[in-house]
């Protein structure tokens, strides 16, 4: 009894945290429910349209950031660092600009410094800034890759990513397993071929 009290307390006090849902956003998702062949107003879904539609607001919330501000606060006094920095396989999820649906995968993120660095948690947060948006992968690849370009100055940039897309497994083929691979390298890492082989074996770990 208690736990239960205590799940729909919790639950209550997380939906309220949230800004409310416009109705027509709320019909537009009864809609769907009903054009999916599916009743709108049994009680499973009565509170549906509210959740997805803050849910959206949720996957969507790259719309309301510059993912450039994560790199303005940058480190000089690297000590003679001038090697690779690489953040491997972050997890991210983004939704496909076609279908809505899923993309969920990692990203590699890889510089190689001028003059400064940034906190690694720095390169996470650029990529969920744009992932957390309608995308297509390769356009994600690009986006997060030119974005460190800019905002760092490196030498060079490699953006390494693996995804699997719900459009893919869920309809259409209806093909498992497969991951799509895209990359972008941008200074050194497009243009000097044995860098571009140093950056490649340390993000594939081999
Ligand atoms: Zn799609």
């Amino acid at each position: 009894m208690n736990v239960m009290q205590g799940h729909v307390l919790a639950e209550r006090e997380c939906e309220s945290d949230e800004a409310p849902v416009p109705a027509e956003v709320q019909d537009a998702i009864r809609t769907l429910l009903r054009w999916a062949g599916d009743d709108p107003h049994r009680e499973g879904l009565v509170d549906t349209p509210s959740r997805v539609g803050r849910a959206w607001r949720e996957y969507c919330a790259g719309y309301e950031e510059d993912p450039t501000v994560h790199l303005h606060r940058t480190f000089e006094e690297v000590a003679g660092y001038d090697e690779v920095v690489l953040l491997r396989d972050i997890p991210f999820q983004s939704h496909c600009e076609h279908h809505l649906a899923p993309i969920v995968g990692t990203a590699s993120v890889a510089y190689l410094p001028t003059d400064r660095v940034v906190g690694i948690s720095k390169l996470a947060r650029v990529v969920h800034g744009y992932a957390r948006r309608l995308q297509i992968q390769e356009r994600l690849t690009a986006e997060i890759a030119s974005c460190i370009w800019d905002g760092l100055n490196p030498q060079g940039v490699a953006v390494v990513i693996k995804a699997t897309h719900g459009c893919m497994t869920g309809r259409g083929v209806r093909t498992h397993g497969v991951d799509m691979v895209t990359s972008k390298m941008l200074g050194c890492f497009r243009d000097n071929p044995s860098s571009r082989r140093e950056v490649l074996s340390l993000i594939n770990n081999d």
